[in-house]
């Protein structure tokens, strides 16, 4: 069982539930999580059940950044607006240099999260799993 984060910006949200009602059945089994208003569409269009954060404005990116910080975030699909500046890009690339730094793969548009869910069904985040089970600093102490 994986982690997986949902964020869309707002031109973006009916992209990502489309595509999340798409592959429904890829994401049923994992631990699913977003931010506030991208998840609340989400389980209004799928029977998946998510654990929501505060909407990005007000906090939402950072607490899902703090999992990618202790390395539990396996897979994130963050639908940016590209053409719409955010009052919270500062933690907009907050979240992104994490990501970079822990080497977590995050989609930020359709082409690559699709790319992604492909690999996600064919099993190609078996390593995330391993990171899981032998997570470094918790054996070592
Ligand atoms: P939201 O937050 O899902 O609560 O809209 C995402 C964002 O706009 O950053």
């Amino acid at each position: 069982m994986l982690n997986i984060a949902f964020i869309a910006h707002d031109r973006k949200k009916s992209e990502i539930v489309n595509f999340v009602i798409a592959y429904e059945k890829v994401f049923q089994g994992h631990k699913l999580y977003s931010t506030g208003t991208t998840g609340l569409r989400i389980m209004e269009q799928t029977s998946l059940d998510i654990t929501r954060f505060q909407s990005g404005p007000l906090g939402g990116d950072q607490q899902i950044g703090a999992l990618v910080a202790d390395n539990e975030m396996d897979l994130i699909v963050f639908l940016r607006d590209p053409l719409m500046a955010q009052p919270h890009e500062p933690d907009i690339i907050a979240l992104l240099r994490l990501c970079d730094v822990q080497g977590i793969p995050v989609a930020t548009n359709i082409a690559t999260a699709e790319i992604l869910v492909k690999a996600l069904e064919r099993g190609d985040f078996a390593w995330r799993e391993l990171q899981h089970k032998y997570k470094p600093g918790v054996d070592e102490s």
